[in-house]
C-alpha cells in the first residue's frame, strides 16, 4: 500500500472484472449443453460451479491469456459435437493452418503437457475436426515452450464418457464423488470437500491413532 492507494486491491479488482468478462457463459440449467472446460477438470467441481458456486480466487494477467485470444475469436468460433440428446461445446484459442493452438500460463518450464490441457486440446481436435494441435505454455518471466498432440480417440472417449456422467449426474442433483489432485489446493471449494466444519474438530495423538486414555 503507498499513501492512501491500496494498488493490490485495484490491480485484483482489475484481474477479477476482466476475468468475468472472459468467463465461459454456461447457462446453469442446461443439463443436455456440457461445456468442455467443464469435464477436463474435477466434476465435482463443475458440478458445484452450477448449483451452488463461490467466487475462486484469481491470481494475475498471466492467466487471462487463454481467455483473452478466445474472445478474439482468432479463427475459432465455439462449436458443438453431439453426443446422443447432449451437446459438447468447446472453443480453442486459434486455428490457424488448420492446425488447434491453445496458449496456457505456466510457472515454470515443463517436461511435458498437464493432463487437463492435452484432453482439452484432443477434444478440441475432434471437435472441429482437426488432427493436430499445440499446447504453447507461456512462464511469466516470457518463456514459451510447446508440445504437439495427434489425436487421439481413446482419449475423447474418456472425455465423451465424463460428459454423460455430469449430464446425468446434474440431471439427478447428485454431486460426483472427490477427484482429489494437487488441483485442490487452488480450489475454491476445498473446505467443503475435505473439511466438514460441522463435524471437524482437532484430534490428539492418541486419538488419532486410536489409543484410549485408559491405557
Ligand atoms: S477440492 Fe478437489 S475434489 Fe473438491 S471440488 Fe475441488 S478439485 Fe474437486
Amino acid at each position: 500500500m503507498m499513501g492512501d492507494t491500496d494498488y493490490r486491491s485495484i490491480i485484483k479488482n482489475a484481474i477479477d472484472s476482466i476475468s468475468r468478462e472472459l468467463e465461459i457463459e454456461i447457462d446453469a440449467n442446461d443439463y443436455k449443453t456440457i461445456h468442455l472446460q467443464e469435464v477436463i477438470q474435477c466434476l465435482r467441481r463443475s458440478y458445484y460451479d452450477r448449483t451452488d458456486s463461490k467466487e475462486i480466487e484469481r491470481r494475475g494477467f498471466n492467466d487471462l491469456l487463454s481467455g483473452l485470444l478466445r474472445k478474439l475469436e482468432y479463427g475459432s468460433e465455439p462449436k458443438e459435437f453431439a453426443i446422443d440428446d447432449i451437446k459438447l461445446k468447446g472453443q480453442a484459442d486459434m486455428i490457424v493452418d488448420d492446425m488447434i493452438i491453445l496458449f496456457r500460463p505456466a510457472q515454470t518450464i515443463l517436461e511435458s503437457p498437464h493432463a487437463n490441457d492435452l484432453l482439452y486440446l484432443n477434444a478440441c481436435l475432434w471437435i472441429y475436426d482437426k488432427t493436430i494441435g499445440v499446447i504453447i505454455y507461456i512462464t511469466s518471466d516470457k518463456e514459451e515452450f510447446t508440445f504437439s498432440l495427434t489425436r487421439d480417440k481413446k482419449m475423447f472417449e474418456e472425455v465423451i464418457r465424463r460428459v454423460r456422467v455430469l449430464s446425468d449426474l446434474l440431471n439427478e442433483q447428485k454431486t460426483p464423488i472427490l477427484e482429489p489432485s494437487l488441483n485442490c489446493m487452488d480450489c475454491q471449494y476445498y473446505t467443503r470437500c475435505f473439511i466438514s466444519k460441522k463435524h471437524s474438530k482437532q484430534l490428539s495423538i492418541a486419538e488419532m491413532f486410536g489409543i484410549s486414555k485408559e491405557n
